[in-house]
């Protein structure tokens, strides 16, 4: 008798640890815990400076990558997810991002299906500082040149390391939902150096929805 009921016991755990599994596409965001970086975007004020004394950097990557162009996901499946300055993107001088993920069924709406790991591309030269396990960016990458910098957040897996330099183009991680974070997308961020400080401005204006129909 008791022989039954472990094996029914652990019949049920497999069932209901299964249907956990079948549920869950998308993560949860369950608080910081004691791992997680604290990250601000106005953090990490030496690494402009990084960028001024790397050797080659000034000049280097094809003229006018310096200024950030076009959609880091390379994909005309993009959508908006959320927009500049609203939500959790508000205020815009701190958090201001846009949110992107990917439509692979073309309903006109993100699905995590198409969305899970796709490719995240630098969209200027800089170089790259890496921020694992980060609040609320989680996994996170900056690229910084002496002009231009660009924040990558949320992903899955890092392609690059703390201070290698990227082209634009350069494959910089994948997509994922780390951090604060409801699902899988990429946040998105555009700063610019402008007297003597980095200031938050909308990617839209730098190509981020180009070749999107
Ligand atoms: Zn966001």
């Amino acid at each position: 008798m008791v022989i039954f009921l472990v094996i029914i016991s652990l019949g049920l755990f497999v069932l209901l640890a299964n249907a956990g599994n079948n549920e869950v596409r998308t993560s949860r965001w369950l608080g910081p815990n004691d791992a997680m970086q604290p990250m601000h975007p106005l953090d990490e004020p030496g690494l402009r400076g990084e960028a001024l004394a790397q050797p080659g950097l000034r000049g280097r990557g094809l003229p006018g990558t310096e200024r950030p162009n076009g959609n880091p996901l390379r994909s005309p499946h993009t959508v908006m997810t959320q927009g500049y300055g609203v939500g959790t993107h508000a205020p815009a001088e701190v958090w201001g991002a846009i949110d992107l993920a990917i439509d692979s069924t073309g309903d006109g709406r993100a699905d995590p299906e198409g969305t899970w790991n796709h490719p995240i591309y630098a969209t200027h030269h800089g170089i790259v500082k890496v921020t694992p396990n980060s609040y609320p960016a989680g996994n996170h990458v900056w690229v910084t040149n002496d002009a231009y910098r660009t924040g990558y957040a949320h992903l899955a897996e890092f392609a690059v390391t703390t201070g290698q330099f990227v082209e634009a183009g350069d494959l910089i991680g994948f997509i994922g939902s780390t951090g604060m974070s409801s699902g899988p997308h990429l946040d998105y961020q555009v700063w610019v150096w402008e007297h003597g400080r980095w200031v938050n401005v909308n990617p839209l204006g730098f190509g981020a929805l180009d070749g999107v129909p």
